[in-house]
């Protein structure tokens, strides 16, 4: 019996492990870096400890700190979670060596399993279809080309270069042509000997547009193996996923009964013990192909568990236990639908760049059929040591049709402020008829990338969302009230005198997506005739001059709110909208009609920010990383979208390119150094 159990991991997944703790009676202890001191699964685990400083190698990847932590206090047991630890063999067999229960496979199953190439081999061996390939050599040192063009020309093109040690998308290279071969193996090398210390690549036939769909199995330290159905996970941006569902809309019952016996035969040929994922690949002709098995517990796991209404985690423990499943599986039988949308801190019009810093607001619906899994609230602070994922928003349905229904309402009130992050994007992929019509494969984000991210506003919808911005502007500034003070933007205004005696004029540059909108706002006296005298206290009315027009608008904000921080009724020329704000220094979130805009403002006496001129030339780090890769050599001519520099941050490699074309004046950084946001990079001339 396990009593009390060490987390071995963060985030989302550390307070979803804890909640079956508290479930099941068993004590959870919260180990923590010091980034993630003020998440709030460590206030709520029954226990916390301290890891270490925030990089991963030296808190949540330590395997001697986290033994001592749970072994110093009383736990019996180590959930890994996702990610970090969990597929990592060493530490399931020195968990085994120093009496802690792994809740995990045993260290023979993650060797085996870690090892695509291996994996690939044991699974044909099971009679698992998988897809020609050439498995690599079991040497570190450099790729053999020659070798590797021979094999090449074998599995025939295109093809994917991919790190055997892969995961999370990473170390995938996708080849077309001979000519390409080299640089992809280069990179696939590089970038798995930094992520997974395992430059090995191996070569596999690509299948152009296939549907990722994956088993869930189950297996008891009795011989028991069970597969809990399918879950599609199609939706992808660089290989990872970002939406899933259950069950698989494409799946006919013979197909589906021909993956899970292939899912089920396959686990029980390697001896799989605890929870796993056999992942396929299905073709356009419904045959399918095994890609790789992960050994842990999988992000996107709450679809099943919706739509069987299991609680993975404890099956999990039990199984750790060395218990015998109490699930059969003819009495398995999955119930309606299930959809998982990633929110992720990242800004997916700029290459899906990851965002740090503090959550202004995180706030999300609750109802019937609705589950949220997250590890931050208003207030934490997204760190650049972890990956980007800030929260997982799940609906059920009684069909599809319902899911997706409440998955969009979800969507629709759920507010974050403060990042950019992908919000707008999961609601265009949830109303896009290709996603709709469960149709999807692997390429639906490619294909549709330019509608999906820059879905263009409907001129009546983009009038309305401008003054509602310009209503926030006015509620910033202080509109109508006490005279401005020197700080406020009226004080100028008044200042220059705008003929309209004692109505205060506003300028703003607003910017809304790539689209910059200067506006003229005035908020006018109060009208006695305008709503038959009875105005509410506090409510006002504006006129905003745009694109050559003036419009009016009245708005009234909540009483509970503070500018900046409120709801707004607003009623423009008769059509009342509501609209949620939240503002921090230039930055403006307003969901508006269910859409979630993200603006900036500023004075248009000041220089756009960020724009072209002088910053061309001088290239930032976006964000903290590392340099992986150095591109270029000062002096160098280079074209315009040339790579420059890799640097690497939140898990993802992130290209710096040439805005232009020109030559290299200096670099500032060589490969291996760490940089902060905004150090200069790179110059160019
Ligand atoms: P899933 O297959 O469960 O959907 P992903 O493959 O996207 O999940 O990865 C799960 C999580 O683990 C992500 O947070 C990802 O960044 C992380 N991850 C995946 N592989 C590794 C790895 N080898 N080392 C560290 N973290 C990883
Ligand atoms: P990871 O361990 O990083 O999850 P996978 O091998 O599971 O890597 O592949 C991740 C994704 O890459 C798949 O879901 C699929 O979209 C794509 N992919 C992988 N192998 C192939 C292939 N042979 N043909 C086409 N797409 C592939
Ligand atoms: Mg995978």
């Amino acid at each position: 019996m396990i009593e009390s159990l060490l987390i071995a991991n963060r985030g989302e997944i550390a307070r979803r492990i804890q909640r079956t703790c508290r479930d099941m009676g068993i004590r959870s202890i919260a180990a923590y870096s010091d980034a993630d001191r003020d998440l709030p699964g460590i206030s709520e685990a029954d226990w916390a400890v301290r890891l270490g400083p925030a990089p991963a190698a030296e808190s949540y990847l330590d395997m001697e700190k986290l033994l001592a932590a749970a072994i110093g206090n009383g736990a019996d047991a180590i959930h890994p979670g996702y990610g970090f630890l969990a597929e990592n063999a060493r530490f399931s067999e020195l968990c085994r060596e120093r009496g802690v229960v792994f809740v995990g496979p045993g260290p023979e199953a993650i060797r085996a399993m870690g090892d695509k190439a291996e994996a690939k081999r044991r699974m044909a061996q099971a009679g698992v279809p998988v897809l020609p390939g050439y498995a690599g050599e079991e040497t570190d040192g450099p790729a053999d080309l020659a070798l590797l063009g021979r094999e090449a020309e074998r599995v025939g093109y295109p093809l994917l270069v991919k790190a055997v040690a892969g995961g999370g998308g990473r170390g995938i290279r996708l080849v077309e042509h001979a000519r390409q071969l080299a640089a992809a193996v280069e990179s696939a090398q590089r970038e798995a000997a930094g992520a997974f210390h395992d430059p090995r690549v191996m070569l596999e036939r690509y299948i152009p547009a296939p549907h990722h769909v994956e088993f869930q199995v189950l297996a008891d330290s009795h011989g028991a193996v069970l597969h809990l159905f399918e879950r599609e996970c199609s939706v992808q941006r660089r290989h990872q996923k970002i939406v899933e569902e259950a069950p698989s809309p494409i799946l006919t019952p013979e197909l589906r009964r021909a993956m899970a016996e292939a899912a089920v035969n396959g686990s029980r040929a390697i001896g799989y013990v605890g929870a796993g994922t056999v992942e396929f690949l299905v073709d356009g002709e419904g045959r399918f192909f095994f890609l790789e098995m992960n050994t842990r517990l999988q992000v996107e796991h709450p679809v099943t568990e919706a739509i069987l209404d299991l609680d993975l985690v404890r099956l999990q423990i039990e199984i750790a236990e060395g218990r015998p499943l109490a699930i059969r599986q003819e009495h398995l039988a999955p119930r309606g639908a299930a959809i998982e949308c990633r929110l992720n801190a990242e800004d997916a019009r700029r290459r899906f760049m990851p965002s740090v810093g503090r959550l202004a607001r995180l706030k999300f619906p609750a109802g019937p059929g609705l589950r949220v899994d997250t590890g931050f609230a208003t207030g934490s602070v997204v760190s650049p040591h972890y990956d980007s994922l800030l929260a997982k928003l799940i609906a059920w349905g009684a069909s599809r049709d319902e899911a997706l229904r409440r998955m969009r309402r979800m969507l629709e009130r759920t507010q974050v402020a403060g990042l950019p992050t992908n919000l707008p994007l999961l609601q265009a992929i949830c109303d896009h008829p290709e996603f709709t019509g469960g149709e999807y494969t692997t390429r639906f984000l490619e294909t549709h990338e330019q509608a999906l991210l820059e879905r263009p506003a409907p001129p009546s919808l983009l009038r309305e969302q401008v003054l509602a911005l310009c209503a926030v502007e006015a509620r910033l500034s202080g509109r109508g009230s006490a005279p401005a003070g020197p700080g406020s933007p009226w004080a100028g205004a008044a200042r220059l005198g705008d003929g309209l005696g004692a109505a205060p004029t506003l300028r703003r540059v607003l910017k809304l997506g790539e689209a910059e909108h200067a506006v003229t706002v005035r908020v006018l006296p109060p009208s006695p005739s305008g709503h038959g005298g009875r105005e509410p206290a506090g409510a006002f009315a504006l006129s905003v001059e745009w694109r050559g027009a003036t419009h009016r608008l009245r708005c009234d904000p909540a009483a509970d709110g503070k500018p900046g921080d409120e709801r707004l009724a607003l009623d423009l020329e008769g059509v009342r909208l509501e609209a949620t704000v939240y503002a921090e220094g230039d930055g403006r979130w307003v969901t508006l009609r269910g859409m979630h805009l993200t603006a900036t403002s500023r004075d248009p006496a000041d220089e756009p920010a960020g724009a072209a001129g002088a910053d061309a030339q001088r290239l930032q780090a976006p964000l903290p990383g590392k340099v992986v890769k150095v591109a270029v050599k000062a002096g160098q001519s280079v074209a315009a979208g040339e790579v420059l520099v890799l640097l690497e941050a939140m898990k993802v490699e992130h290209p710096i390119t040439a805005p232009h074309a020109g030559r290299i004046k200096a670099l500032r950084f060589k490969e291996g150094d760490s940089v902060q946001r905004g150090d200069l990079l790179v110059e160019m001339e």
